[in-house]
């Protein structure tokens, strides 16, 4: 009986980011959809959080999750390897071990999914008869971008950012060149070759899935399934089915941290958090803390130490405060804010944060999964980009959705004033562009949780992809 059930694998690359919405995918493929799942996770010296959520979601049964043991990329990067060109040599490296590891499974999958940074695994699917799908995290703007690189690569001359004009995608809303991508931004950097090898890579399996849903971006939709220039290239179906992410998990004891939450009015707490690995400087974090005390509303801020490098993190760290308390605040903030505002260090419950009723708006780095866990809480937004595709992002929750408003600089090329902080903050919780994005973003989620439901687009669409794998393998066992 167990054995009639589609046995999916789904491979994770490395990170945080990657690994959580391949969960939520195998976690909605169990749970809705009656299938088998396996997750592959190529994972580097994981870090304490991801750690917990392998084991968390071991514990929970629903999952078989295999563990790709790790490769010694050293010898292929230098100290100036972006994280991207990192993860794409890592994948490369690692298809031998997924190899290996598909073939000792008792029961071998029948489909392989991989993530963003996993297409170029397809072959071993086909050496093992097996249909393979790319799901893409994210969304369809992302999408239709980065599989379209591959012409503006031979139209647009110089760097993109420097271009007069937007980018122009088929069918789609134009990209402006500060919004680019981050592999984008310098095409001499290895990191751009490994983006347009991406983006052809996402139209080599049997399908695209998007994490996003119908009516959320019907335009990207539209031009790759009908734009007869963007369908030259993306010739594969695309489906939506999302917005797939986390539900909060209920731990035994409340928390100190949600204890707080239940004693403050509904909607007033301002959420400050920026990602997995999101980072701001020193100058950039005192600036936010005399903002969010200006502003004299309530917060919670997942805190970590000022970095002197890249705001993905992935340079050194400076100022650890050794007595517990950050030095790298204003003197006397934790006092002065201490009845308003709480601090989490380094990592917090994000989705029990945003799904607390007293939580009203999130000041966020606009990563796609904080994007959709935002929207799946009906709270509004201060998008605040930093890295990846969060730009696109922040520019489609601000001019197409209408539940953000973001600071007037590229927070990632100047800092953002206090002043201009404090204004942000004051505007999403107190005044009445905030309340109509707070009933914008309400509605956004109804329109979330129709999409999934078992009349939904995304409920229907994992639905026919599931039956076209079944008919594939149906015909592939006749043969
Ligand atoms: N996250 C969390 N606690 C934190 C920071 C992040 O639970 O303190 C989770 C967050 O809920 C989301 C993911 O980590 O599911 C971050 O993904 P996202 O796409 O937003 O950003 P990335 O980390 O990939 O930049």
């Amino acid at each position: 009986m167990e054995n009639s059930k589609l046995h999916v694998a789904i491979l994770s690359s490395p990170g945080m980011g990657h690994l959580i919405p391949v969960l939520n995918l195998g976690n909605r493929l169990v749970n809705h959809h009656n299938v088998e799942v396996t997750i592959l996770v190529v994972s580097t010296t994981s870090s304490p959080a991801e750690s917990q959520i392998l084991k968390s979601t071991t514990s929970q049964n629903q999952l078989n999750i295999i563990e790709i043991p790790p490769v010694d990329i050293s010898s292929l990067i230098d100290p100036k390897t972006t994280m991207v060109t990192q993860l794409c040599i890592m994948m490369r490296a690692a298809r031998l071990g997924i190899r290996s590891t598909i073939a000792a499974m008792k029961r071998c999958p029948d489909v392989l999914v991989v993530d963003l940074f996993g297409t170029e695994a397809f072959p071993i699917a086909d050496e093992f008869g097996m249909p393979k799908y790319v799901y893409i995290p994210t969304n369809a703007w992302f999408t239709a971008l980065s599989t379209y690189c591959q012409v503006l690569d031979k139209e647009i001359e110089g760097e993109y950012v420097d271009q007069k004009e937007a980018l122009k995608i088929p069918g789609c809303k134009p990209v402006r060149p500060e919004d680019v991508v981050d592999p984008m931004l310098d095409r001499n950097n290895q990191q751009y070759r490994e983006y347009v090898r991406q983006g052809i890579g996402f139209t080599m399996g049997d399908a695209i899935l998007l994490n996003t849903w119908e009516d959320l971006e019907c335009t990207s939709l539209k031009a790759l399934r009908e734009n007869e220039i963007l369908r030259s290239i993306v010739k594969v179906p695309v489906y939506t089915i999302g917005p797939l992410k986390r539900s909060a998990e209920p731990t035994g004891s409340k928390s100190r941290l949600i204890e707080w939450l239940d004693r403050q009015p509904s909607e007033s707490v301002i959420f400050v958090s920026f990602g997995s690995g999101g980072m701001l400087s020193a100058q950039q974090i005192s600036e936010l803390a005399w903002g969010l005390e200006l502003s004299q509303q309530r917060f919670v801020w997942v805190v970590r130490p000022p970095t002197e490098g890249g705001a993905d993190g992935s340079f050194f760290t400076v100022g650890n405060g050794s007595d517990g308390i950050p030095d790298y605040l204003p003197d006397g903030f934790l006092t002065r804010t201490h009845s308003v505002g709480l601090l989490v260090p380094q990592w917090g419950p994000q989705m029990e944060i945003l799904s607390h009723p007293s939580v009203g708006g999130f000041l966020s780095h606009c990563g796609w999964n904080s994007t959709l866990e935002s929207i799946g809480s009906g709270v509004p937004m201060i998008a605040w980009p930093l890295y990846a595709e969060q730009r696109l992002n922040a520019t489609m929750l601000t001019e197409e959705l209408g539940i953000a408003i973001r600071p007037e600089v590229l927070p990632t090329k100047k800092v953002v004033g206090r002043e201009e902080i404090e204004k942000m903050v004051r505007t999403l919780m107190q005044y009445k562009e905030g309340k109509a994005m707070r009933d914008r973003a309400k509605e956004l989620k109804y329109s979330a949780e129709n999409a999934l439901s078992n009349e939904g687009s995304s409920y229907k669409s994992i639905s026919v992809v599931l039956e076209g794998c079944q008919k594939k393998l149906l015909s592939r066992n006749n043969v």
